[in-house]
Formats: structure tokens, sequence, C-alpha cells
């Protein structure tokens, strides 16, 4: 269906990294988009500022507390359509505003599980889905992606490497590789801030702080999915991603350890060729593209200068050292709730890493403990997911007693 004049956009998680992106490239072009609900889990005070700016219709908030000193602050404030601007908060607000009959996309860019629920709200009023959420795919997949074709839901990956593969696709790729003549995809990795072996060997890697992991070489992100792509747990929540978005098995795809991060990733063809899709790493071009998608808007990027770039580098991942990459392949390979267990007990994990209660090196064998507690079943709806999404989490935490410093 064409789009309506002006775009009505929901974003969830509006406060955090992809949020703020997600905004960048709307104030650039407001003939296009208008904020209809903004929400956040809390800093009460980003959210008002963003409201202040944007006046969206709904604002939602994580406690009832919140949403008391924010209905304050806005009282008097009208939203972009002259109403009085609605402050709510919780899951159910959550919900609502992901399928509100006026919202025409949905940025879902909350991080973890926690995005579930609000996510698939989204697919299934059919609305244009702008995915960054890839947990919520990780737990879901199977779910979701029936949700999709069912409710004629319109899905556009965020995440840069599947937003890279689906510009290197035919519009017309969701019944899987073959039909489409491709034979591998390219995911592209970074390797993270630890990828250099002889500079972080493993008492190193033991020792590892906080602002070390979140300090990436090539992208700003939030904290969680820096750890993710420290420990490369990240590449192996994007390669599950990638088999549910693109109809595929994890052996139709390579991860690439590319440092530089200017290609974000591949589709290898039939008969011989690559296509790759380039670009500085600057998340505001995958949402840009989502955004206009198949039209494409300024997002405020910096071309690429491959003089400046020189030179690229490729190399394969080192799964001994990062264990976490084989956890995923296995939790897919085995699939049923396994993938939904292991991103519970990652979460828990990486929490806990952020707080000093766990060593860096111990984050997989945490997962790898809660995933050998919590074999897979069969997912025949979505109570299973949340019920073994909260079974891992607690077995989690009784493991950080044995695992913990
Ligand atoms: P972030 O931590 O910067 O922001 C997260 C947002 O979600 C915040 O607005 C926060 O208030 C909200 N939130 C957190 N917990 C919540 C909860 N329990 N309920 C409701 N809202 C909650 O995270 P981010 O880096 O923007 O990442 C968001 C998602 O996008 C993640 O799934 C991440 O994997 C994915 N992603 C991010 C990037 C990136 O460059 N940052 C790239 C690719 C994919
Ligand atoms: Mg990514």
């Amino acid at each position: 269906a064409p789009l309506p004049a002006r775009q009505r956009i929901t974003i969830l998680g509006a406060t955090g990294s992809i949020g703020s992106s997600t905004l960048d490239v709307i104030t650039r072009h407001p003939e296009r988009y208008c904020v209809h609900a903004l929400s956040a889990a809390s800093r009460h005070e980003a959210l008002l500022a963003l409201c202040l700016t944007h006046r969206p219709q709904v604002v939602v908030i994580g406690s009832a507390g919140a949403a008391e000193v924010l209905r304050e602050a806005l009282s008097g404030i009208e939203s972009y359509t002259g109403a009085p601007i609605e402050v709510r908060y919780g899951e159910q607000a959550l919900v609502d505003i992901s399928e509100a009959p006026e919202v025409d996309s949905v940025m879902a860019a909350i991080v973890g599980a926690a995005g579930l629920l609000p996510t698939l709200a989204a697919v299934r009023a059919g609305k244009r889905v702008l995915l960054a959420n890839k947990e919520a795919l990780v737990c879901a997949g199977q779910l979701f992606m029936d949700a999709v074709k069912q409710h004629g839901a319109t899905l556009l990956p965020i995440d840069s490497e599947h937003n890279a593969i689906f510009q290197c696709l035919p519009a017309q790729h969701r019944e899987g590789l073959a039909p489409i003549g491709v034979e591998k995809l390219l995911l592209t990795a970074s390797g993270g801030p630890f990828r250099d072996e002889t500079e972080w060997p493993p008492e190193r890697l033991a020792a590892v702080t906080p602002a070390q992991a979140c300090a990436h070489p090539n992208w700003s992100m939030g904290r969680k999915i820096s750890v993710d792509s420290a420990t490369l747990m990240n590449k192996g929540l994007e390669l599950i991603e990638a088999c549910w978005l693109f109809a595929c098995r994890p052996d139709d795809i390579q991860v690439v350890v590319h440092p530089q991060s200017v290609i974000h990733s591949m589709a290898a063809y039939s008969d011989g060729s690559v296509l790759a899709q380039m670009g500085n790493p600057d998340m505001r071009t995958p949402i840009a593209y989502a955004l206009a998608w198949p039209e494409r808007i300024d997002a405020g990027v910096e071309p690429l200068d491959l003089f400046q770039v020189a030179r690229l580098d490729f190399r394969a991942a080192d799964e001994e050292r990062f264990p976490c990459l084989r956890l995923a392949r296995e939790a897919i390979a085995a699939g049923g709730t396994w993938p939904a267990v292991m991103n519970a007990a990652n979460e828990v994990a990486v929490a806990a890493f952020l707080e000093g209660q766990l060593a860096f090196d111990r984050i997989p064998l945490l997962v790898e403990a809660v995933m050998q507690a919590r074999p897979p079943q069969v997912v025949d709806g979505l109570e299973v997911i949340l019920s073994e999404d909260a079974a891992a989490r607690e077995l989690a935490s009784a493991q950080l007693a044995v695992l913990g410093p």
C-alpha cells in the first residue's frame, strides 16, 4: 500500500541509542514523519525533553511514580495534533501504542526480551515494524515470522548486518535462499574490543571491566549490546536473527570478522557474485533506509571515503576464545525454546557483569550452565516461551552464587 503523506511513528525505547538516532533522522524530514508515541523504561528527564521537542500524542514510562512526574511536567503542553499529551505507564500501555490504529510504523528499540510483547503486538496489528530489538526475534522467531505472514506486517531489519543483507537481496526473499539463487549469507563482525588475541590473552579477558567492554572500537551503542559485541554473543544473536529473517539455516551463514566495519554484510550468489552493502558505521543509515523504504532519504551520515578507509581485512571468528557464538549455533540448531533460554541467561549474565557481580569470561559459562539445565522444548505458543524465559532467569540468578566473584 502507498504510504500516507506523513508516517505516524511509535518509538519503543526512545531514550536509547537507537531511539535517539531514529529521532535524529525523523527530525531531518518533518514533512514525512511525525511521532505518535515515545516510550522509555526510566530516565523521565530525558523522555520529557524528547516530548517537548517531538510533541507525541502518547508517552509511556516504566513506573507509576515516573508517570506522575511526567504528567505534571507536561500539563498544558499540546501534542502535534493539538490535544493534551497522554502519559501512561506499564506493559499494556506499550502494547497499546504499538497497535494503535493511527500508527503506521513502530520502531522496536527496547533492549532485551522486555520488547517481545509490544513488538509482537505491532506485528499482529499489521504495522510496518522497524526491528532493532533482535532479542524479541531470537526468543520467538517462529511465532514472530508466522505472525508477520498472517497479519501482513512489513518487517524491516534495523540491525546493520541484516539491513545490509536485506539491501543485497531481491524484494521477494521470504521463501529462503535457494529460490533467489543465494548460496550463503556473509555476516560481518567487528570482532569487538578484545578481538586481538595477543593483546587480550585469557588472563586479561578474565579481568575486563565494564568500561573496557563498552568501549567499542567502531560503534557507539547501548551498554547491553556493547557487552554482547565484546563476548560475540551479539553475533550469535544475529546469526539466529538472520535464520528467521531470511528463512535459512545456520549452515547457510558464515561469520566473517571484518575489523573496519565498512562492509555491513554480504550475500553470495550461485553465479559467483558477492553483493556487499558498505558505509560508515552509523546506525542512521539502516534507520533511514527502513523509515523510507523503498525510497531513500538523507540520513545525516558522512559519505564513505574509501581512500581514508584504504584497506578492508577479513578473518574467521575464534569460537574457542568466544564460546557465545558456538552456544548460539547450538541453540538455533536445537530450536524450540533454547534460543529464548540462552537469551534470558545472557541478559542476566550481562547485567551481573555490568554491576561487577560476574567476571567477563564467566558470561559464556553461566549461559551454558543454564542451557544445560533447561533442555529445549517444543514451542506451541507464547506461553512456553515466557515461562522458559522466566525459568532461565531464575536459574541464571542462582548460578551467579556459584560463578560470581
Ligand atoms: P539502549 O540501552 O541504548 O536503549 C534501550 C531503550 O529501551 C531505552 O529507551 C530504555 O529506556 C528502554 N528499555 C530498557 N529496558 C526496558 C524495559 N524493561 N521495558 C521497556 N523499555 C525498556 O539500547 P540500544 O543500544 O538502543 O539497543 C536497543 C535494541 O537495538 C537492542 O535490542 C539492540 O540489540 C538493538 N541494536 C542496537 C544497535 C545500536 O547501535 N545501539 C545496533 C543494532 C541493534
Ligand atoms: Mg548488528
